[in-house]
This record gives structure tokens, sequence and C-alpha cells, in this order.
């Protein structure tokens, strides 16, 4: 099958950092964009970065505390990258994600009453989560991906409710409400991941899967042990990780958030539009939670 990306641009195009954006205090950043067809090369900060076939390149550059402009191609980036605390000048980089194992409400397992599933489509609106090298936003990869997860699980017998269909902005933590509502066996988030803004993403692309209490650990378990099999060496496993997130707090729901892969490499924005991929990886999102669902 053929790549389903065809993007055919008219000049350089820089995805990240954004114009105007404001980063924390980091010695240096990742920088992705897309070339137009034939590009092999392009120039930024005066380097020569390679360009994928299909078009997308990844740069890392140097950062200075307050305004930096980046020069690609003929186009400038411009923006703000927050000053170092002098008083802790060691510590000043970012702290790193903290995933906190807490004590949870309903430490019992729930017993499934109904064979309701809802997939929560990550993102949505202006709010477009990650971009990969040809702007394409993560909030499409995970309403492309969930809607394959939603056709496998009705394979399988299930009642699908997904917390957005189309390009909509739901709030963080209205986006449980209809799993609660409806009592659903489980409730999982689909994302696709980006690396931290000084990290190469050239360094990134695994799976996960985020819990925060043991209903929801145990689903992450059942999908991530799906994936690594369908996946195989295909993609990184990193595994089942504790994540204190709004989407995987509820107490009596089981409740999980799958990072599918990253999408900040022209391989993996690629591998994104892949439908046949994509259908394999929803095949096995689905098995895993119907192995936690009919325990
Ligand atoms: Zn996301």
């Amino acid at each position: 099958m053929t790549a389903a990306l065809t993007i055919i641009l008219a000049a350089v195009n820089i995805a990240f950092p954004r114009p105007g954006a404001s980063l924390p205090a980091i010695d240096r950043c990742y920088v992705i964009g897309a070339a137009p067809p034939g590009t092999t090369n392009v120039v930024v900060q005066g380097r020569p970065v390679a360009v994928h076939p299909l078009g997308g390149w990844v740069a890392m550059v140097d950062l200075v505390p307050g305004t930096n402009t980046v020069a690609v191609a003929d186009t400038n980036v411009t923006f703000t990258v927050a000053a170092k605390r002098a008083s802790s000048a060691s510590s000043a980089a970012p702290p790193p994600r903290k995933y906190e194992k807490l004590p949870y409400a309903a430490d019992e397992l729930r017993v499934c009453s109904t064979n309701l599933v809802v997939i929560d489509p990550g993102h949505g609106g202006d709010d477009t989560g990650a971009l990969s090298p040809h702007s394409l936003p993560e909030k499409d990869a995970n309403l492309r991906m969930a809607k394959a997860v939603r056709a496998e699980l009705e394979k399988l017998g299930y009642k699908v409710e997904m917390t957005r269909e189309t390009d909509d902005a739901v709030p963080l933590y209205d986006r449980p409400r209809s799993a609660h509502k409806g009592g659903a066996a489980a409730f999982v988030s689909i994302h696709h991941n980006a690396p931290p803004y000084d990290k190469d993403p050239r360094d990134f692309r695994y799976h996960a899967v985020y819990a925060w209490n043991d209903p929801g650990e145990k689903l992450a378990k059942a999908i991530n042990s799906r994936m690594a099999e369908t996946l195989g060496g295909a993609l990184k496993n990193n595994g089942v990780l504790h994540a204190n997130f709004a989407v995987t707090r509820s107490p009596e729901i089981p409740s999980c958030l799958i990072e599918v892969d990253f999408v900040t490499t022209p391989e993996a924005e690629l591998d994104s539009w892949n439908p046949s991929r994509r259908k394999k990886i929803a095949a096995a999102i689905a098995l895993g939670i119907a192995d936690f669902a009919k325990k």
C-alpha cells in the first residue's frame, strides 16, 4: 500500500516552535518542519539538515534566555525562552514529568455490569496537541485512531461512546462524564506523543499506557501487552506508567491514557497516516480492553 500522506508544500514550513511561543528555561530545543518535494536539505542556523524523502526534517538548535530567532531556509521563527533563576542555576531545567501512584478511593475492580466502553480522542478544537513535521495535529491522529478502535470494539460486541467525533474542544474534566453516567467498563483516552522541548525527537519513539489507580493499571497492562504483542520490535514498549491526569483519576471507572506513538519525526508522522498499521494497533487496543473487561 502506498503512503497515505502526500502533502505538497510551496516553501519550507516550520511546525515547531510556533512563532511567538514561550518555552521554559532550556539550553536547546528541537525545530521540526517540512520542505517542498525534491528538497534534499534545509539550512537551519547556517547548518544543512537532511530532509526525509517525504519532506519532513528535524534539527536541534542552541537557545539563549529571552528572544530567539531561528533562521530556517528563507524564513525566520521568533519565540521566547524563559530566563533561568539565578538562585538555582543547576536545577533551572524544567523538572521531569512526575508520575505519582496515589491512594485511590475505590480499590476494588469494578464489576463490569455494562458492555459500554468510552473512547476519548485527546485534544480537539484550538488545542491541537503535538504537531508533526508537516504541522499535522495530534488531535487528528487521535481521532482517526479512536474511530478505528471503536470499529474494532463494535466487532467484539461492545457499545462504544466517544467524547468527541469531530474536531471539538471538549473540556478535560467533562471527558470522563459519560463514562460515569453510563457505568462504563472502561474509559480510554487516546493520544500521540512529543518529546520534551529540549530533547531530540529522533531519540523518541515508543508506546506507553498511563494509569493512576489499580483498576486503571489492570486495564493499562492488558492494553499494553496486546500492543506490545502486535507491534513487537517495530516500536519500543515503554510499559505502564503512573500518571495523575484528569482522564485517569476516576475512582470507579477503570481509566487509562494511551500514548500510541510519537508524531514528531518524518517516519512517525508517516506511520500515523498508515491505515493498515492503524487498524492493527486499533485491534490490539480493542483486544486489550476486552481482555480486561472479561475478567
Ligand atoms: Zn496528547
